[in-house]
């Protein structure tokens, strides 16, 4: 049967500052000290060391040991060596390399993506990703040789990811940390896709990815600041979602309910309880209109991933060549740059990275029940870690979770009198120690596990 009835869904987006899901009242002294341990000197002093190799275009010079994306790559593998001796071999590097050709890549080239994993110790196969782009450009996509500083996008997002190793690498994590520095990002998304690639090859079961891409900026285009606020980007349905599942979301609710956005829900809880005076807006698109980033190969392979970006973006210093102009600087230099602010944002990542690792696994396959009845059952199956869990539900139209009740150990858990038609319903894990993972919508469309590939129809 076709459906044929869609429900207008009117979304109230919350003001910025919102209250996010509300994970565990109790601040933990853990995520404190990782925020507190993120420097605003080493964030200056990598995007100062980036901009210095002239150019990271990714068809820039890859033999120069001092210019060019070659020269900068090797120098993150020896900063992530540098941060894994101090941690006594906790990092292990990796630099995923593949020849590329594209529009933007008229010749084969060699693209690498420098990638320090940090082991989890008890539940290592579950994956958290910080990622950034290494390589930059100028005004003409093309142009190899001219100096392209890339300060903010995305030195920004480069240094986030080393900061939040170096930060990360001092504590140990039931889950495994991934640090990626991508390449080819302005050439067509290459880095990422080359990501997504190797997560297959390897297994991995990621569980969120936070893209930095043009982190560091507080001043606007038009002069405007806003040095309070990350953009923190989200899909709304999965980029992999069938045409079956599409049409029961479409009828039954879960449009703005995918792990991605409830990861973004997460993250905005984060910065309300440990951030002061600084705080996530969450923006319910994929990306920025009509323009993308790494986090996008990541979801059309199945993978929860977000955005972060500065509040307020300056046009005239992304993709542009260093020049001044009627008395205006353009490019993207380090002069630019808001440290102070940079660095809430790498500890909005920090954080995240850190309360998502000490957290169980969201519960998996969700299920809920109760169509004619008085009653909402929801159930789901147990994950690894988790010593309890909770069942949450908000008003259909609310944007964060307002109501939540423990279920304990149980894998099930039955709501007297709240009906099903009424509410939008998820589930979470609970650690031992009070760590709670994001809320899982129920079915397909909330599912933080890409669904197994569907067995082949019978002959
Ligand atoms: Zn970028």
């Amino acid at each position: 049967m076709r459906v044929a009835v869609v429900a207008c869904v009117c979304l109230v987006l919350g003001a910025a500052g919102a209250a996010g899901q509300d994970q565990a009242p109790e601040s933990k002294p853990l995520l404190r000290d990782i925020a507190s341990a993120v420097s605003q000197d080493e964030l200056r002093a990598t995007i100062t060391k980036l901009v210095g190799f002239g150019t990271r275009h990714t068809l820039s010079d890859t033999q120069s040991k001092t210019r060019g994306i070659g020269a900068a790559r090797m120098w993150v593998k020896s900063r992530f060596e540098e941060i894994g001796r101090q941690c006594h071999g906790c990092l292990r590097i990796e630099t995923p390399e593949q020849m590329v050709q594209g529009e933007r890549i008229p010749k084969p080239a060699d693209l690498m993506d420098v990638l320090a994993i940090q082991k989890g110790t008890s539940d290592p196969d579950r994956i958290i990703v910080i990622s950034g782009h290494l390589d930059s450009r100028v005004t003409d996509p093309m142009n190899a040789t001219s100096d392209a500083p890339g300060a903010d996008d995305d030195g920004s997002g480069t240094a986030a990811v080393i900061e939040a190793a170096r930060v990360l690498s001092k504590h140990k994590f039931p889950a495994t940390l991934v640090f990626a520095v991508l390449s080819g990002e302005e050439q067509g998304l290459y880095g990422g896709k080359l990501l997504a690639q190797y997560a297959k090859d390897h297994h991995w079961q990621i569980e969120a990815v936070l893209n930095n891409d043009i982190i560091g900026n507080s001043k606007g285009t038009s002069g405007v600041v806003d040095a309070t606020h990350v953009r923190v980007f989200s899909e709304g349905t999965k980029s992999t979602e069938t045409q079956d599942e599409a049409a029961k979301r479409r009828y039954n609710g879960g449009e703005v309910d995918s792990p991605s956005r409830n990861l973004a829900r997460f993250i905005s809880g984060l910065a309300d309880r440990y951030l002061s005076g600084f705080s996530v807006r969450m923006i319910y698109r994929t990306d920025r209109y009509s323009r993308g980033g790494d986090q996008v190969p990541m979801l059309a392979a199945g993978y929860p991933a977000v955005r972060l970006t500065e509040g307020i973006e300056n046009y005239t210093r992304e993709h542009q060549d260093v020049r001044v102009e009627n008395g205006v600087q353009y490019g993207d230099l380090a002069e630019a740059i808001d440290f102070p602010y940079l660095a809430q944002v790498v500890r909005l990542n920090a954080l995240t990275m850190a309360a998502l690792a000490m957290a169980p696994a969201p519960p998996a396959a969700v299920k809920i029940e109760g169509a004619v009845s008085p009653d909402t059952t929801i159930s789901w199956t147990p994950v690894q870690g988790a010593a309890g869990y909770k069942v949450w539900w908000r008003d259909t139209t609310a944007p964060f979770w307002t109501n939540s009740r423990s279920a304990a150990y149980a894998t099930t858990l039955t709501l007297k009198d709240i009906t099903i038609d009424d509410w939008f319903f998820g589930v979470s894990s609970v650690s031992a120690d009070g760590y709670e993972s994001p809320v899982e919508f129920p079915g397909p469309a909330g599912s933080f596990v890409p669904a197994p590939a569907p067995a082949a129809p019978a002959k």
